[in-house]
């Protein structure tokens, strides 16, 4: 590997401490996955739901995103998804402005992103096997390559044992992973999770962030909106704090509430 592939510490200068505390400067640190720049978002009914938003997600990044509800979490991700535009500011996914992404390049981008919610949003009609499936029929994968692509996901979330069971036969613990096996099937870079134990009692919110765990360790990046202070608290990872559509917080290794 050359001493100057991206990521690598030989031969590149350190990063200024300076740095370290604010985060939102790390644009250099790897590939930034996600970038907000000065973003504010007006609903049509002249709510400002974020207001001069500015981040960055370096690629690999775990960030757990909190506040209060109505402190525009949900918007942000909507924007992330381009679900919403942005009313003034950058989002930009990969190194692509979603503003300016053609019609037909959307589906293609919105695969580089897995998400899941805290309602789970499974078909009840169809097996487990056949939710994660359905994802890959959608987008006309090969009827060869979808078999395959399903048994690796169901794997990692460790449903291969229940691949035939239908969501109503299913714990919440084990509905929530079929999400994520059907969010992982397109193999994204940035994966999404809502509010992901927020249905969930203690114990099985546990398992649902060790597999988030994993994936993040899989090399995948991971943004988690929650109000679960027992597990932000815990895991010590980047916390970007909304308040009012305004990002208040911004640190590195913190708890759920800020500690100063
Ligand atoms: P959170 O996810 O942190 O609870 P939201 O992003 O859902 O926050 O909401 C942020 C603010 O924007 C809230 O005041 C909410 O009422 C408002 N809001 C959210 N969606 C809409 C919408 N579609 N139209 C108008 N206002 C909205």
């Amino acid at each position: 590997m050359s001493s100057a592939s991206p990521g690598s510490t030989t031969g590149t200068p350190r990063r200024p401490e300076a740095a370290r505390s604010r985060p939102t400067d790390l644009a250099t640190d790897g590939l930034p996955t996600l970038a907000l720049r000065g973003v504010t978002k007006t609903y049509p009914n002249g709510k400002a739901a974020l207001r001069e938003v500015n981040l960055t997600v370096p690629e690999g990044d775990f960030v757990f995103l909190v506040g209060p509800s109505g402190a525009g979490k949900s918007t942000l991700i909507r924007l992330v998804i381009r679900e919403e535009l942005a009313t003034k500011g950058k989002v930009i996914l990969e190194g692509r402005d979603l503003a300016r992404l053609k019609r037909r390049e959307i589906p293609r981008i919105r695969r580089r992103i897995g998400i899941v919610f805290q309602d789970f949003k499974l078909l009840p009609n169809k097996s487990v096997r056949d939710n994660v499936a359905f994802a890959l029929e959608v987008t006309g994968t090969p009827r060869s390559r979808i078999g395959p692509a399903v048994d690796r996901v169901l794997r990692v979330v460790g449903l291969s044992a229940q691949a035939d069971q239908r969501p109503g036969e299913l714990s919440g613990g084990e509905q929530q992973r079929t999400a994520i096996a059907r969010a992982l099937v397109h193999d994204p870079r940035l994966f999404i999770a809502d509010e992901p134990t927020g249905n969930l009692d203690p114990q099985i919110s546990w398992e649902i962030i060790q597999l988030l765990l994993r994936i993040n360790e899989m090399g995948v990046t991971v943004l988690m909106a929650t109000h679960n202070a027992e597990v932000v608290t815990a895991l010590r990872k980047r916390v970007i704090g909304l308040e009012d559509g305004r990002v208040v917080r911004d640190e590195m290794g913190a708890a759920y509430h800020r500690e100063d």
